[in-house]
């Protein structure tokens, strides 16, 4: 199953100070993954990151991605030390059996200053998750990135932030419903959203993956794995939430039942 991280901050810091330069930073989680639970080897079927860029209600965000191993991008691994953000998704894929390979299906995905990724299965695809994917309009099923359960999953997000949704309750109800048409489903959602003022929300689910989050003076990161032996990170139980609220804010762990 793929991996992902997500930080939010005070200050400006580089991709690279999360995403390939920590011991078991994401670049090596896409090799050697420490805790994949059964769901796959290495993360090499493409990667991404998603960032916003100022801190005002000018705000925007930007993505980058790209359907090869993460280690054979030298180009992204440059642009990761010169790229600043004070909040930012990355992840690395691994394509569940039966999808495909192409750059709209790594994640993350971005509207504006959202930013989502998901890291597992919905089970049964696609016949699970038809009834909730009928509440999607015609249009935007027809422009949907890629035909994966993620795509899906972010479609059924976004409708709920179109709709004045508050960014957490829109992840916890797509959540709750898509694992009850799929029981068994692994849905560890990462979602981050600027509100107009540009300040980020951050929201992080496990269920049924692994997941740990660090926070500290400068600022929260969550992630699949820890990215060093660091004793601050704490490990996220099943079934339950990371809601972080502007950049200075603490993590707050919701559970689900
Ligand atoms: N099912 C998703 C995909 O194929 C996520 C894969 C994963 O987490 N390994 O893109």
């Amino acid at each position: 199953m793929c991996r992902h991280l997500a930080h939010v901050g005070p200050r400006p810091v580089t991709l690279a100070s999360r995403v390939t330069e920590p011991p078991h930073s994401l670049l090596v989680q896409a090799y050697a993954p420490a805790d994949m639970r059964g769901g796959g080897t290495v993360n090499a079927d493409g990667f991404g990151v998603g960032w916003l860029d100022g801190d005002t209600e000018d705000a925007v965000g930007h993505s980058y991605r790209q359907p090869v191993p993460m280690w054979t991008d030298a180009s992204f691994l440059d642009l990761a030390t010169a790229v600043r953000s004070t909040a930012f998704v990355a992840a690395v894929r691994s394509a569940t059996v039966g999808m495909p390979v192409s750059v709209g299906a790594c994640a993350p995905f971005r509207d504006g200053t959202r930013i989502f990724s998901h890291n597992g299965v919905v089970r049964g695809w696609p016949g699970s998750l038809a009834d909730l994917a009928a509440e999607l309009d015609t249009q935007t099923l027809m422009t949907l990135e890629a035909p994966t359960d993620s795509a899906v999953l972010w479609a059924l997000v976004r409708r709920h932030l179109d709709a004045g949704k508050d960014p957490a309750d829109a992840v916890l109800d797509v959540v709750t419903r898509a694992l009850a048409a799929a029981p068994g489903s692994r849905l560890n959602l990462l979602l981050l959203t600027a509100d107009q003022r540009g300040e980020p929300t951050l929201v992080a689910t496990a269920i049924d993956h692994a997941l740990s989050y660090r926070a500290g003076a400068d600022g929260v990161t969550v992630a699949s794995e820890p990215l060093d032996d660091d004793p601050g990170w704490t490990s996220v139980p099943d079934l339950a939430a990371v809601v972080v609220r502007g950049r200075d804010a603490t993590p707050e762990v919701t559970s689900l039942t």
